[in-house]
C-alpha cells in the first residue's frame, strides 16, 4: 500500500477523460486545478470529468481548486521585444501607464508601492533580475539593478523582503472563487498567503457562499509565510510547500531545512502537508526520472509529507500517466521501507504522552494491529492518527462524498464512502475492502477506542 499521496496538476496534456483514468488508476488520489491558467466553465468542465471518473472506478479522489492570489506583474514596455537591464543602471517603477522602455516600466499595482520601502529586493522573472528600491514616492519607486537581465511586458516580480499590503484575493480572484463554489470542489487552495487572516478571510467569503465544508490549503511560497507558519497552518486546513515561488523569495539552499520544518510543524498542529514543484520536471519530455528526482520524492515519503504533488509533468508533459506511474513506484518502495526501518526523520517530540491520538497510535502498535479503522463523521479524528504517523494503514469509513474526497489527501487513510458500512459500523467488511482478512483491529467510533480480532 502506498501511504504518501499523489496530488496531480491537470492540464492540457491529461484533460481527457480516458487518461485521467488511467492517472487514477495509477495512485492519483487529488487532481490540482490551477485558476492560473484556464477558469470558469473551461475549468468546470473538467471538474465534471475528474467526478465522473471516480464514480466509474468507485475511488474517491479530490477536487483541488488554485487560486491565482496577488501574483504582481509589471506593464507593458513599448515593443514587445526584450530589454537589457545592466547591472548598476537605474531602473523606476512609477503609476504613469504609458509604455515602458529601458529606464522605466508602469507599475499597476498600487498596493505594491504603498508597501515598498528603501533597501527592499525587487525580483524579476524569477529572480534573474534584482533590484534594489533606493527611494519611494508618491508615484514612483527608483531602484538599482544588482543582477542584470532581458525584461519584457508582464513580467511577474516577488517582493521577498516586503510585507505587501494587499488583498489576499484580487478581482478576479473573486470572481473565480465564486465560480469554483458552485463546483462544491474539495479543497480551495491559497496562493501567496502572507498571514493567518488572509486565510480567515477566504474562510468567510466561502461560508457565507456554501454550507459544504470546504477546506483550505494555505501555499507557503513567501519568507513572511515561513516565519507565521505556526499561525497560518492553524488558521488553514492543510498547508502546500510551493518551492516554485518559495526558492525565488528566499535563498534556494533554505528550501530544504525550511520544507522540513513546514512538515513538523503541520504534523503537530494536525494538518496535512503537500510537497510541491519540480519533483519529475524532467518527465515533461523525458521517458524516466533524473537520479536527482527519484530522491527528492523518496525523500518526501520518509519525511512524512502526505502527499506529493505533479505540475507541468502531467499538465504538458508527453505522457502523464506514466508520471504517475513513476511517482507511485518510488513512493510505494519508499513507504514500505519507512515501515519496514522505521527511523522517522520529521520525527515530532513533543506531543503529549496522554494525546488520544497517540495513545491509537501506539495501541496498535503494542497489539501489532494490520489496520485502523475510523468511523469518520469529519475529517477531524483521521487527520489527528494521521498526523502520528502510525505504520499501518488508516481505513476511514464515512457516508458522505466531501468528507471521503478530503480524507484522499492524508497519509495512510484509505477512505470509504459507504452509508451502509458507515451505518452499520462493520469495521471487518470494511477492511476486507483492502484486501485485509485476519489480524487485530483497533477501531475507533467518534471517543470509544477498542481492539478486535478479524479471523
Ligand atoms: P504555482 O504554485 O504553480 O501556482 O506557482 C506552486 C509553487 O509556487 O511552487
Ligand atoms: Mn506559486
Amino acid at each position: 500500500m502506498k501511504f504518501t499521496k499523489i496530488t496531480a496538476s491537470i492540464g492540457p496534456n491529461c484533460e481527457d477523460k480516458n487518461v485521467l483514468t488511467e492517472m487514477v488508476r495509477a495512485g492519483v488520489n487529488v487532481c490540482r486545478l490551477n485558476f492560473s491558467h484556464d477558469t470558469g466553465d473551461v475549468q468546470g468542465a473538467k471538474i465534471d470529468i475528474i467526478r465522473s471518473v471516480s464514480k466509474k472506478l468507485g475511488t474517491p479522489v479530490a477536487v483541488m481548486i488554485d487560486i491565482q492570489g496577488p501574483k504582481h506583474r509589471i506593464g507593458d514596455f513599448k515593443t514587445e521585444e526584450h530589454y537589457p537591464l545592466k547591472v548598476g543602471q537605474k531602473f523606476i517603477l512609477d503609476s504613469d501607464e504609458t509604455p515602458g522602455d529601458e529606464n522605466r516600466v508602469y507599475l499597476p499595482d498600487m498596493d505594491v508601492m504603498r508597501s515598498l520601502s528603501v533597501g527592499d529586493r525587487i525580483l524579476l522573472n524569477d529572480g534573474k533580475i534584482e533590484l534594489k528600491v533606493d527611494a519611494v514616492f508618491d508615484d514612483k519607486i527608483e531602484t538599482t539593478v544588482i543582477r542584470g537581465d532581458e525584461i519584457w511586458s508582464r513580467r511577474g516580480f516577488n517582493l521577498p523582503d516586503t510585507d505587501v499590503d494587499t488583498d489576499i484575493l484580487t478581482e478576479k480572484d473573486k470572481k473565480d472563487l465564486e465560480y469554483a463554489i458552485t463546483k462544491n470542489p474539495d479543497f480551495i487552495a491559497l496562493s501567496f498567503v502572507q498571514r493567518a487572516e488572509d486565510v480567515a478571510y477566504v474562510r468567510d467569503f466561502i461560508t457565507m457562499r456554501t454550507a459544504q465544508p470546504i477546506k483550505i490549503i494555505a501555499k507557503i511560497e513567501r519568507p513572511n509565510a515561513v516565519e507565521r507558519i505556526t499561525d497560518i497552518a492553524t488558521a488553514a486546513d492543510g498547508i502546500m510547500i510551493a518551492r516554485g515561488d518559495l526558492a525565488v523569495e528566499v535563498p534556494f539552499e533554505q528550501v530544504p531545512a525550511i520544507s522540513r520544518h513546514i512538515i513538523r510543524e503541520c504534523r503537530k498542529l494536525n494538518r496535512p502537508v503537500i510537497m510541491a514543484t519540480q519533483m519529475l520536471s524532467s518527465m515533461v519530455h523525458s521517458e524516466f526520472p533524473t537520479r536527482a528526482e527519484i530522491s527528492d520524492v523518496a525523500n518526501a515519503a520518509y519525511l512524512r509529507a502526505d502527499s506529493t504533488m505533479t505540475s507541468e509533468e502531467t499538465t504538458i508533459g508527453d505522457n502523464p500517466v506514466n508520471v504517475i506511474e513513476t511517482m507511485n513506484k518510488i513512493l510505494s518502495y519508499s513507504d514500505k521501507d519507512t515501515i519496514e526501518n522505521p527511523y522517522d526523520w520529521s520525527r515530532i517530540d513533543n506531543i503529549p504522552e496522554n494525546d488520544w491520538s497517540r495513545s491509537v497510535s501506539s495501541m496498535a502498535h503494542l497489539n501489532k494491529a494490520v489496520a485502523i479503522v475510523v468511523f469518520a463523521r469529519d475529517t477531524d479524528i483521521a487527520t489527528q492518527i494521521s498526523c502520528r504517523r502510525p505504520d499501518i494503514p488508516i481505513i476511514a469509513v464515512c457516508d458522505e462524498g466531501i468528507i471521503a474526497n478530503q480524507l484522499c489527501l492524508l497519509r495512510g487513510v484509505f477512505p470509504i464512502c459507504d452509508k451502509y458500512l458507515f451505518g452499520q459500523r462493520d469495521a471487518f467488511a470494511s477492511v476486507r475492502q483492502f484486501g485485509i482478512g485476519v489480524g487485530k483491529l483497533v477501531i475507533v467510533d467518534d471517543d470509544k477506542i477498542s481492539l478486535r480480532t478479524l479471523e
